[in-house]
């Protein structure tokens, strides 16, 4: 049997028991000749006999921001059903209006652009180098995140904890207290930058938790002297 024929028969929506009465073969064979030309029966027919989605079905998955694909599943019709008829509605999935918003901004080359993010909805993007756009909140998270990894390592190496009290619980609670305020560049805590220059400020400092810290700002506690960063042996 073709596999044109069939093909045509499962999208009409035929049952087995259809296509073999219009062949002339029993069923079995029907069947038979599915499988060799790997095509799938009952789901392809079921899906062809339902016939159109409605257009306020697709409307409602649209807004509640479902992918084709997980549509067609709710739906329970096949992709390429749901992008046909997307095309007759002339409906757009957020993603493809996300894809045209974005290349239409390219093109205006400006330097910020009210663009749709996946994670964050709709919001301002910004232009990277390349001229591609990339939304600010996430941009911004990006950015956090690489400080949080930095000060990771930099805690890590410079002992773990607070060179007076031990605390070590919370990284966000661990600061590095420069021992020579003239020899100080930048506040680590506060700066993104290569982790070589971020070592190289931190090799100035000891590690002390908020508490501490603030304790010997207030010259209440001093950093005893062989604690300090260059008299200690690691
Ligand atoms: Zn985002
Ligand atoms: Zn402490």
């Amino acid at each position: 049997m073709q596999k044109e024929f069939l093909e045509q028969c499962l999208a009409e929506g035929m049952s087995l028991e259809a296509i073999g009465k219009q062949a002339g073969k029993h069923e079995s064979t029907v069947s038979y000749w599915l499988k060799k030309h790997g095509l799938e029966a009952s789901k392809t027919g079921v899906h062809a006999a339902k016939g159109a989605p409605e257009k306020v079905d697709l409307e409602r998955l649209l807004a509640e921001r479902l992918s084709l694909r997980e549509i067609a599943d709710r739906l329970d019709r096949s992709l390429a059903t749901i992008r046909h008829w997307m095309r007759s509605y002339e409906l757009e999935s957020e993603r493809s209006a996300r894809l045209r918003e974005s290349k239409d901004a390219c093109r205006t080359r400006s330097k910020t652009a009210s663009l749709r993010c996946p994670k964050h909805g709709p919001g301002k993007f910004v232009a990277r180098a390349d001229g591609r756009f990339r939304c600010a909140q996430c941009r911004m998270d990006a950015v956090a995140k690489r400080r949080r990894s930095l000060k990771r390592i930099l805690v890590e190496e410079a002992g773990g904890g607070c060179v007076l009290c031990g605390y070590t619980r919370c990284d966000r609670a661990l600061e590095f207290h420069h021992l020579d305020p003239k020899a100080k560049q930048f506040q680590i805590t506060s700066h993104t930058r290569s982790l070589a220059r971020l070592r190289a400020e931190a090799s100035k400092c000891v590690l002390l938790c908020s508490n501490c810290h603030a304790e010997v700002e207030a010259g209440i506690t001093t950093v005893p002297l062989n604690l300090s960063p260059d008299t200690c042996p690691g």
